[in-house]
């Protein structure tokens, strides 16, 4: 059952909260008084314009980018502030990339292992088990062996989403994943992305597909120039937008 659109009064302890959330880069002001939550199970899409600081958002979330204002908290405790944990704080909010961001000198398995190994410090007999159950699960299980640059886009990524599974993490963000795939598999990808929705995964996505916000996120965020503008359920996104701004941008989509 998809998760509904419910939660935004709720006593339930946020996963991730941005709260006032300011980032510039030098006098460009990319991210104005972005308040944002993330509850376990929801599935959000966020939507918008290239440049409106949708990647600046996620970056920030997971500790790539150090926000000029405002909070980030994970579970009530700020982010920000600590960095020695980082590889800690990345293992709980993962993401996902659209260049996929493989080792291109590891093998697909190898891959998957080195962030367990290293951060969760699992031994090699347990980060190969866990690795073998999400390239199963992504269908990439008979190119383990395999180098990324033997793979298609596609199966790259499907790589990358399982070396993410494979950390165990709470919430998983990603980043325009279909951005960089030949129009043949894209739908590969998304097919994954589904599974992973249904199965009650947490998960924040940058998307320009439409077709998959409006069916499968719980909520759809809309981002114009550094704002959050509409934060609703994609029924309300996609057939009665409140903003102008929304319908504006949308209807470039039909
Ligand atoms: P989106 O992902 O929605 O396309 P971004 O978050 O990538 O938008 O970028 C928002 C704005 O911030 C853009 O104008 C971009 O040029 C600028 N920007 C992003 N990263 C940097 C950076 N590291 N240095 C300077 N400007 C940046
Ligand atoms: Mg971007």
């Amino acid at each position: 059952m998809k998760n509904e659109y419910k939660k935004i009064n709720s006593t339930e302890v946020p996963l991730l909260q941005v709260e006032h959330l300011e980032k510039s880069f030098g006098e460009h002001q990319v991210l104005t008084d972005v308040d944002f939550k993330v509850y376990k199970g929801d599935v959000i899409c966020i939507i918008g314009s290239s440049g409106s600081g949708k990647s600046t958002l996620l970056r920030c979330m997971n500790m790539l980018e150090r926000p000029s204002g405002g909070c980030i908290y994970h579970k009530e405790n700020s982010i920000l502030g600590k960095p020695a944990q980082v590889a800690q704080y990345r293992a709980k909010v993962g993401m996902v990339f659209q260049q996929f961001n493989l080792f291109s000198n590891l093998t697909v398995l190898e891959n998957c292992m080195l962030g367990q190994k290293r951060v969760l410090k699992r031994s090699a007999k347990e980060a190969k088990a866990t690795s073998l159950t999400y390239l199963d699960k992504v269908g990439m299980l008979p190119y383990i062996y395999a180098k990324p640059h033997q793979l298609s886009g596609g199966q790259k990524q499907r790589v990358a989403i399982a070396r993410a599974l494979a950390m165990e993490p709470e919430v998983l963000l990603f980043d325009e994943p279909t951005s960089a795939l030949d129009p043949e598999m894209v739908g590969e990808v998304l097919a994954v992305m589904r599974n992973l929705a249904d199965e009650g995964l947490t998960m924040i996505i940058v998307t320009h597909e439409m077709a998959f916000a409006r069916d499968v996120s719980s909520r759809t965020v809309f981002m114009d120039q550094g704002i959050i503008v509409e934060d609703e359920s994609p029924q309300v996104i996609f057939t009665e937008p409140k903003n102008q701004r929304t319908k504006e941008f949308l209807s470039r989509f039909l």
